[in-house]
């Protein structure tokens, strides 16, 4: 009998994964609260939450109930003129909790179709409301360093890197500026004054930009970004497929600044990382401009799986456990080690590491080793090593950051700190 290693590599084509020369992948065959577990019965702290998806531990049986109990019920059903429970029941739900004054849900899969959806709506607002193609708006404005997804509308308003390389002349052209700093505030908002007027919508992941390697700005200075753009009427979507259900120690990222979002993208933690979700959330602004007897100004997009019941149900059950109080507490408690041991590296002094952050329960450094960028190789045997002292994480090239689960024990993150405090030391001789 093969090992599952090798009957993998002779059938299965990974994400982000080289085809040649890919170490072997690891069977992983349970999962309990922070732990993954490999065939051999090794434990490894899941500290990057599977992607950043997980944030109620692994295989929880809380919400594995209840997801058990909707396949016995209902699993799927079309959702154009039908409907059901746990989507309206979601909905109703999450609504009062969104960052802003929110109206209607609409779903899909994950997290690049929440942010495809987002930049459709986007476009088609202007479109449904004019008939005159020189006064309707067409641009979309980004970052720098964003990521937003896969698909290509979401690889289009992307940071064009190594990720999109191949598909350049495909995508459509973005404006992307700069995150805000003191330095170019003023420069970003005399930008908007003078183009605005041609922007239909400007998307971002507020507070901390994920795959583009946790980069973290400042919130107040966002502000001020975003108050210019909405009074330009530009149509501002939140991505918080990373940054909302907890991760900035608030339960949506937006709550950090006053000026709200008119849509919001969620994924990742939406079903606390169990199924596959995505949402996409609009205020009366947008609804209105597609609430109209004209057929053609219908939202003309939807998936097969949209708003399946089974997800929806666990994402009750993920923000049933979010809401209790002792999920709240842990939330509060990684962010005060996060601290603490951000002060400890920064104490070290040390010359490998730079540039130390935190973002509520999301801390990252860089190594100061070769060139920033994701094909840096510092990370090369890291895994393996830190997997030796029982913690899994996955830098973004010499980008090393830490995203554990919220269930994660003070026990279990000095662990996961002592094993990179190792390491650094490792690199450092
Ligand atoms: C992961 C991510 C996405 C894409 O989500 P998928 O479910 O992987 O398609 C979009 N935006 C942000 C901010 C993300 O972190």
């Amino acid at each position: 009998m093969q090992t599952l290693q090798k009957r993998d590599q002779s059938v299965i084509w990974h994400p982000f994964s080289p085809l040649k020369n890919m170490p072997e992948p690891i069977p992983i065959v349970k999962g309990e609260g922070v732990y993954i577990i490999d065939e051999s019965g090794n434990k490894y702290i899941d500290g990057i939450s599977s992607w950043w998806v997980n944030i109620h531990g692994h295989a929880h049986p809380y919400i594995a109930e209840k997801i058990y109990k909707q396949a016995l019920q209902l699993e799927h059903v079309i959702f154009a003129g039908f409907t059901h429970y746990p989507a309206v029941e979601l909905a109703e739900r999450l609504l009062p909790i969104l960052p802003g004054k929110f109206s209607k849900i609409f779903y899909s899969d994950n997290g690049s179709t929440a942010t495809e959806v987002a930049i459709k709506m986007a476009i088609q607002y202007w479109w449904n409301q004019s008939d005159n193609e020189a006064t309707q708006r067409k641009k979309i404005l980004a970052f720098e360093h964003s990521y937003h997804g896969d698909t290509f509308g979401a690889m289009s308003v992307s940071e064009r890197g190594i990720f999109t390389k191949a598909f350049h002349n495909y995508l459509f052209d973005v404006v992307f500026i700069d995150t805000p700093t003191t330095d170019n505030i003023d420069q970003l908002t005399s930008f908007i004054e003078a183009n605005g007027h041609e922007i239909a919508g400007f998307i971002y992941e507020p507070l901390i930009q994920g795959s583009g390697g946790m980069r973290m700005y400042d919130p107040a200075l966002m502000n001020i970004l975003l108050e210019t753009v909405q009074q330009h009427n530009i149509i501002c979507i939140a991505d918080e497929v990373m940054t909302g259900f907890g991760r900035t120690g608030k339960i949506f990222a937006s709550e950090h600044m006053q000026v709200k979002p008119d849509i919001v993208c969620m994924s990742k933690g939406l079903t606390g990382g169990t199924m596959a979700l995505g949402i996409t959330a609009c205020n009366d602004k947008i609804v209105e401009a597609f609430t109209t007897d004209d057929r053609l100004k219908t939202f003309f997009h939807g998936h097969s799986f949209t708003a399946n019941p089974l997800a929806c149900s666990a994402a009750l059950a993920s923000l049933d456990l979010l809401q209790r109080e002792e999920c709240l507490a842990a939330i509060k408690n990684i962010c005060e080690q996060h601290s603490n041991f951000m002060r400890v590296l920064e104490q070290k002094h040390s010359p490998v590491v730079k540039n130390i952050r935190q973002t509520g329960t999301i801390i990252a450094f860089e190594i100061s080793i070769g060139k920033d960028e994701y094909l840096n190789t510092v990370n090369k045997d890291f895994s393996r090593l830190m997997m030796q002292q029982g913690v899994y994480l996955r830098p973004l090239g010499n980008t090393v950051y830490i995203m554990s689960p919220y269930c994660i024990t003070t026990e279990e993150l000095q662990k996961v700190y002592s094993a990179l405090l190792g390491w650094i030391s490792l690199i450092e001789s």
